[in-house]
């Protein structure tokens, strides 16, 4: 019989819910179900071939994603999830299925790339979604940017590359007074440090890349929110649009997320530990990471976030353009890679001339790093940094 765990804690959660005894052989893990297609009753004739019902075809919707779905949807507080292909599927799934030519979306001035990209270059110029940029830290900007057509407003918290904070609980109140819904990314804390949903917003977006899968050997992505929405957005976006997860990947994620709760402790000691250490070097120019007390964000972090602030830091050095390259070339145990959220420490420069260098704050315009802390051992980090400054 399948067991319900909805009562029990997070970490016992993120163990159990999901996984189940599997019927046919016994065994206490599912099995990876890699088939396109399930056998049809006796008369397929007026089957729902677009429907998400029923075990039809994999694209439809396969065991192994519905298993992830299950967790995910546990650990974030939602009624129900939508595992796709990516976190870019998910972003675009949720735009593309929510979003019609005419409306209005607010969207935040700190967000992943492809977000800006999907809503500020393709909905709009190419669907006639009307876009506004605001800094999304204030919710009195959100507020002033709404319009009567406003459908959805899209944030970040952290937000991508730069850690800015938005208050997501004022940012559900104006969106819901504007008669609008509220997506948050939330990739960066993971569920295990804070959950939009319990704090009003409409939708959770997750690229399962990241900290949910952990090991960097993944990718996936997920919308949580109710089950009145994701209906539409399954079968648009999963079913019409066809980012499917393959069922490899959603059982390799559903392994990594396991541990998520021991990952994501270790993540925010170790972060929170070498974002104080770096701000007391005098090769860095600044830090910012929502855990510390000089992060203009932290005491709305505070409210938001618990227990920790995440495993990603971004800072500048006192260097010019080739004095950061220099730097990463000296590290040996940080990797000079895109991505975040692995069990290795990851480290991406992102130069003064970046395109959406505007958008920040003034301090990040002389180019910064955004620094993924790993698992690895605090001191071996910090050794590692230290090392590459002192050459
Ligand atoms: C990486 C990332 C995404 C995109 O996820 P993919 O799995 O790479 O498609 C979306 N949002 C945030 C905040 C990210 O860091």
């Amino acid at each position: 019989m399948k067991r319900n765990y909805d009562k029990y804690s997070f970490a016992t959660r993120a163990v159990h819910t999901g996984n189940d005894v599997d019927a046919e052989t016994g065994a206490i893990r599912r099995p990876i179900t890699m088939a396109n297609s399930y056998e049809l009753p006796y008369d397929p004739t007026d089957m729902n071939w677009s429907g998400a019902a029923a075990n039809l075809y994999t694209r439809n919707g396969g065991s192994n994603q519905q298993y992830l779905q299950e967790k995910i949807a546990s650990l974030e507080g939602g009624e129900d999830c939508i595992a796709l292909a990516s976190g870019v599927a998910a972003l675009s799934g949720l735009f593309f299925s929510m979003l019609k030519t005419g409306d209005h979306v607010v969207f935040a001035n700190v967000t992943y790339i492809a977000a800006y990209r999907l809503l500020n270059e393709l909905l709009n110029n190419k669907f006639g979604v009307e876009t506004t940029i605001v800094d999304a830290t204030d919710a009195g900007n959100i507020k002033a940017a709404m319009r009567p057509n406003t459908r959805l407003v899209h944030v970040e918290s952290p937000g991508n590359p730069t850690l800015s904070i938005v208050d997501i609980a004022a940012a559900a109140d104006v969106a819901h007074e504007g008669g609008a819904l509220l997506s948050v990314d939330n990739t960066f804390a993971s569920p295990f440090n804070q959950r939009p949903i319990e704090l009003g917003a409409d939708f959770v977006i997750e690229s399962m890349t990241k900290y949910i899968n952990g090991h960097g050997d993944a990718m996936g992505g997920a919308i949580i929110g109710r089950r009145e929405h994701l209906d539409v957005i399954r079968a648009q976006a999963q079913i019409n649009l066809g980012g499917t997860i393959s069922p490899f990947n959603a059982w390799l994620i559903m392994r990594g997320c396991v541990t998520l709760p021991l990952r994501m402790k270790q993540h925010n000691e170790s972060a929170l530990a070498i974002a104080r250490w770096l701000e007391t070097r005098p090769e860095v120019r600044f830090v910012s990471y929502p855990g510390l007390e000089s992060h203009p964000g932290h005491e709305v972090a505070k409210r938001q976030m618990s227990p920790g602030f995440g495993g990603v830091i971004s800072f500048g050095l006192n260097a010019d353009h080739d004095g950061h390259n220099r730097f990463v070339s000296r590290l040996r145990v940080i990797t000079s890679a895109v991505s975040l959220g692995h069990d290795e420490s990851l480290i991406v420069f992102i130069g003064e001339d970046d395109e959406r260098q505007y958008l920040y704050p003034e301090q990040f315009h002389g180019g910064f790093f955004r620094f993924s802390v790993g698992l690895e051992d605090t001191a071996d980090i910090i050794a590692d940094i230290e090392q590459a400054f002192d050459k």
